[in-house]
């Protein structure tokens, strides 16, 4: 377990290895390693499975008719930002609830020991949970609501032109499979930008405040940074695609990080694993703030000189490149 330079234990828990990327962008390159990566990602880690089934059932059953949405009206679009507000109190919720009240695996797979912060003037309401909550909601789940609704209603008005499951079942595939890496570039810029001095201090730092993360931090953001970050779905506009897919990617965007925002690498139910969760490359990131800016799906921060591994040696070089940069 790595230690800082006080002799004290910096996680409660670390994994073993260091973190490993894409095997994509390796030289030479292994075709089997990238397969199993990339399929991985969506049959073992059973959330994205349980995202995509979610993404039919949502565009099938909770989704106003195409003719309803044709005008927007306040009624089917409060429908929508219901439904998405349900959807993240069920998952983040959940996983709020298993966690960090119930405690139901103790600090098993925990990276930080501490808890959500209470009676702490950084966070509205002096608590951290109701601070992310809001911001969550009021920010995230209406952000999230309008991308969805200017879809949709640009799809009810025919303005965009579609790519139907049924005739395109490739590109459909092929959509899931990229998904990782869409997301993981897109990712990477925009949080580069948001590390722009000004926008860190004025937007960016609202999500910061979390060093210690949990399930509601994920989207717990500025609205400017919502709708910078929640724009990759944006490409539909541009590149055909089924209308499930932006679903499926919107939930993608807002879902999913309840649980890699959790602060749990996995969750368990006693000695047996329920889901993976949380990834030690994006907590470090909340730790020492000048690294890992994107994700492990395109290892852009090995090759543009950000990649923080988990090591106490990385650590001491990024506090050297800190020091050297204020002096
Ligand atoms: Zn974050
Ligand atoms: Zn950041």
């Amino acid at each position: 377990m790595a230690e800082n330079a006080t002799g004290r234990k910096t996680w409660n828990y670390s994994p073993d290895e260091p973190i490993r990327y894409n095997p994509l962008f390796d030289w030479p390159i292994h075709p089997l390693k990238v397969f199993t990566w990339m399929i991985k990602r969506w049959i073992s880690i059973s959330r994205f499975l349980m995202f995509i089934i979610l993404g039919f059932v949502i565009y099938q059953y909770l989704t106003p008719s195409l003719q309803t949405m044709q005008h927007v009206t306040f009624d089917w679009v409060l429908l929508i930002f219901l439904r998405n507000t349900t959807l993240l109190f069920l998952v983040a919720g959940s996983l709020h609830l298993y966690l960090h009240v119930r405690k139901a695996q103790g600090d098993s797979f925990k990276f930080l020991k501490q808890e959500m912060a209470i009676n702490n003037k950084r966070f509205k309401f002096n608590d951290q949970v109701y601070d992310n909550m809001f911001w969550s909601i009021a920010s995230g789940v209406t952000v999230w609501t309008g991308y969805e609704v200017l879809y949709l209603c640009s799809l009810a008005k025919e303005w965009i032109s579609v790519a139907p499951l049924a005739e395109h079942p490739l590109q459909f595939f092929f959509w899931i499979l990229c998904f990782p890496l869409i997301r993981g570039t897109h990712f990477y810029f925009i949080h580069r930008l948001l590390h722009h001095p000004f926008l860190y201090q004025h937007v960016h730092i609202t999500h910061h405040r979390n060093v210690n993360t949990g399930p509601w931090s994920g989207i717990s953001m500025h609205p400017i940074e919502n709708l910078i970050y929640q724009s990759s779905p944006l490409i539909h506009f541009i590149i055909p695609s089924d209308p499930v897919i932006v679903i499926i990617h919107l939930i993608l965007v807002t879902v999913n990080p309840a649980f890699t925002h959790s602060g749990f690498e996995k969750i368990m139910n006693k000695e047996t694993k329920i889901l993976d969760s949380a990834d030690f490359h994006h907590q470090l990131h909340h730790k020492y703030f000048d690294c890992n800016y994107g994700n492990m799906d395109v290892p852009l921060d090995v090759w543009l000189g950000t990649h923080h591994d988990g090591t106490d040696e990385a650590t001491q070089k990024l506090r050297m490149k800190k020091r050297k940069s204020v002096t």
